[in-house]
């Protein structure tokens, strides 16, 4: 859906972007993570032909960005940064004239009345869509740009940080409009500096460090077994030394053990008159993955197969 190849951009002196080559496929909820300053912003922009690449290629649902942006942004959803409206009009009147500009429907008014009260329902401002948007909280005005995103019924939703000023029932609604989306067969890509929203939410994770694309994979994979198993047990001391050396690291009666078959352990230690409160396979957390990728000065690892 979208691939770049060495995508690169500079401000002056400030390289924002490094020779990204970014791979998000159909039917992906791909997580574009970085700190502030990483160059999250300026890779989306560049996806929509908002920004011009200083060099690389890329390409949005198999054409070529931006020369045929006029083509593939009718199909395309996007919420960038904070959404523009006019204050002083609703935000049916505002998703009225968002569509007026966008590809002509053969639907005609009511088809287009339909499109505008779907989206608001969407994302929760059905009961409000006729306030002015100038009365709107910070949150309901993100909600508004989603809304905008989703009015043309998009193959793919490009959101830049779309969680930003919303609250958390706000961000459960949002998750679960994407989940819901992506399951209808919306490719969904989103960039976020939320560890945790992009864990929860998404299935292919990419890392921007400093413009770099230090990692991108998919999340399953990333939590992948590490082949050590974490036991908790009052009998730390015993089975320290019943396993000699095959215990890792200890942190009271949390172990970590060099061993692949949990079960296996379980019925050793148990047959040994030890007790265990919990074992099972040892898997790192996305802030573990992405922690050994970041500020190390490492290079691209991983990648997708
Ligand atoms: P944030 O999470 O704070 O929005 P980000 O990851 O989206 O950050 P960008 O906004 O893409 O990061 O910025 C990447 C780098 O490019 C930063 O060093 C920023 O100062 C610089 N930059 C971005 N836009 C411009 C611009 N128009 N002119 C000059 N420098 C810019």
């Amino acid at each position: 859906m979208i691939t770049t190849r060495a995508l690169s951009k500079r401000y002056g002196a400030i390289a924002a972007v490094r020779s990204v080559d970014l791979d998000v496929r159909e039917g992906d909820r791909y997580g574009l993570l970085g700190p502030n300053g990483s160059g999250k912003t300026t890779l989306v922009r560049m996806l929509l032909g908002l920004v011009y690449a200083t060099s690389g290629e890329i390409e949005v649902m198999g054409r070529r960005m931006p020369r045929h942006a006029r083509e593939v942004l009718p199909q395309v959803g996007a919420l960038i940064e904070e959404p523009a409206a006019y204050p002083h009009l609703s935000a049916r009147a505002n998703l009225a004239l968002f569509d007026a500009a966008g590809p002509r429907r053969s639907a005609g008014r009511r088809g287009r009345s339909r499109r505008i009260d779907d989206a608001l329902e969407q994302v929760g401002l059905a009961g409000v869509g006729r306030r002015p948007v100038k009365t709107y909280s910070l949150g309901m005005r993100q909600r508004l740009g989603l809304a905008a995103a989703l009015i043309r019924r998009p193959r793919l939703l490009i959101l830049d940080e779309p969680g930003n000023g919303l609250d958390p029932r706000g961000i459960r609604d949002l998750r679960e409009l994407i989940i819901g989306l992506n399951s209808s067969g919306v490719t969904v890509f989103l960039s976020s500096h939320l560890l945790g929203e992009v864990e929860q939410l998404c299935t292919t994770v990419g890392v921007l460090d400093a413009g770099r694309l230090v990692l991108q994979d998919e999340l399953a994979a990333l939590r992948a077994p590490t082949g050590q198993i974490l036991l908790d047990t009052p009998d730390a001391d015993q089975v320290c030394a019943m396993l000699n050396g095959q215990v890792e690291q200890r942190d009271g009666q949390r172990l970590l053990i060099r061993h692949a078959d949990p079960a296996g352990l379980n019925a050793r230690l148990v047959g040994a008159g030890l007790r265990v409160h919990a074992i099972g396979p040892h898997r790192r957390t996305l802030e573990e993955v992405v922690l050994a990728v970041t500020g190390t000065g490492s290079d691209h690892i991983g990648g997708r197969s």
